[in-house]
């Protein structure tokens, strides 16, 4: 059971997370809890570490000290959990990270898990002890405190759920489930009952925040049942939530499950860039070797000479990115860059795309009608993309939940 920051913003909130606890426990179930840092606690520790500034490079290039302090709202919250338990009669352990242990590899501030021991943990659940495991936490293989990176609480809950053969990994939550839109979007959307890995990993690296990426790589690798639901609701009766599981194991297929929404895209593009074999490859190496990730590429013929070519990436990296190829502007030979922070991304997901034809041009369609003009698109198997101005996002997002029969009064439930 894995409880996020809103779960245990306050003690009397950790009594609620105690009494759902409860009950799995009193049903006869062994229950391991992974709890997150109360509500706003890791931010405000992060800006702790701003404060305090940069690391020394010399010394710790690695982040090991932020690790050291961020660390510390997990720690906190596992205690308290473990104290309300035991007043409740039951005997309750909190687990750090290196004391699980969660071992994980050095990249601390986004480490990854590499394993977690059956023993100890394992022993103590055997005895009959609930142990409440600090999330977000592990320990590093140079011996230090660790982090998994925002979010990472989630994947100390599949994780355990994995290495401990577990039957299910409930993440609570302060939403009842995961929905086919963001329902501050679209008052249309529903919770879906069921959800395959495949298209949550996608919706997690879309825009929707309901659970690290990692975590659900974690579950789909290790086929680890992943239910989400709210810790809002009455404990003796908890909400049913969205299980996350094989596409194998739901019955009602939808072509489209799910439409998002992510924010946070910048767009570039290089026009009249020379046309000849190696101008991609120079200018994505230059990219790369700057540490940007790319997203979505197109290129096109230019009217004037040579190609546009234009890419989206994160709007935090477009800073560096459009500095970099200022540098490389003679080297590479365009004749202008311009770049835009204006742009998001629309996606619709769908496990049922694999099978069925004219998913994008419902898309297309749907977009047309509203006069909504298309800038990049990009697919995979699941899912299509296109990046649109930012202005029209909700609106795009609405018409889409709509057009591929998502809204409640066309669905099912
Ligand atoms: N407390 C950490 C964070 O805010 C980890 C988590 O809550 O999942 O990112
Ligand atoms: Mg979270």
């Amino acid at each position: 059971m894995k409880f996020g920051g809103t779960s245990v913003a306050d003690v009397e909130r950790m009594r609620r997370v105690a009494a759902f606890v409860k009950r799995e426990a009193d049903a006869g179930h062994s229950v391991v809890v992974a709890v997150s840092a109360m509500a706003g606690e890791t931010n405000r520790l992060v800006a702790l570490c701003a404060d305090a500034g940069p690391p020394d490079p010399a010394l710790d290039v690695r982040n090991v000290e932020y690790d050291a302090v961020v660390a510390s709202g997990e720690q906190v919250t596992s205690g308290l959990v473990a104290l309300i338990l035991q007043k409740m009669g039951y005997r309750a352990r909190s687990w750090q990270g290196w004391q699980a242990p969660i071992r994980t590899d050095n990249a601390h501030g986004k480490a990854r898990i590499l394993a977690i021991p059956e023993e100890p943990l394992g022993d103590a659940i055997d005895n009959g002890e609930i142990a409440v495991v600090a999330g977000f936490q592990g320990v590093a293989e140079d011996g230090r405190i660790s982090t998994l990176g925002r979010g990472g609480s989630d994947t100390t809950a599949v994780a355990l759920a994995a290495a401990l053969k577990a039957e299910r990994c409930d993440i609570y939550t302060d939403v009842d489930g995961v929905y086919t839109t963001d329902p501050r979007i679209s008052k249309q959307a529903r919770r879906l009952d069921r959800v395959s890995y495949e298209e949550m990993l996608e919706m997690a690296s879309l825009g929707a925040k309901v659970l690290q990426t990692r975590s659900v790589e974690l579950a789909m690798a290790y086929k680890v049942p992943v239910r989400v639901l709210s810790s809002f609701g009455p404990p003796d009766a908890p909400t049913p939530g969205t299980l996350i599981c094989d596409e194998e194991d739901i019955v009602e297929k939808q072509i489209v499950s799910a439409v998002t929404l992510s924010k946070d895209e910048a767009k570039i593009s290089l026009m009249s860039v020379p046309d000849e074999p190696g101008k991609a490859a120079q200018i994505f190496g230059l990219l790369a070797d700057a540490g940007i990730n790319i997203d979505m590429i197109i290129q096109s013929p230019s009217r004037q000479a040579g190609a546009n070519i234009s890419f989206t990436m994160a709007e935090s990296e477009l800073a560096r990115a459009v500095d970099a190829l200022s540098l490389a502007k003679e080297k590479i030979g365009y004749v202008q860059m311009l770049s835009d922070k204006n742009v998001v991304k629309v996606s619709v997901i769908g496990v049922g795309m694999r099978s069925h034809t004219g998913v994008a041009s419902t898309m297309f369609r749907a977009l047309a009608d509203k006069s909504i003009n298309i800038q990049n698109i990009s697919t995979s198997e699941i899912k299509i993309s296109v990046l649109i101005a930012s202005e029209y996002g909700e609106l795009a997002v609405r018409a889409l939940h709509q057009a591929y029969g998502l809204d409640r009064a066309q669905g099912a439930a």
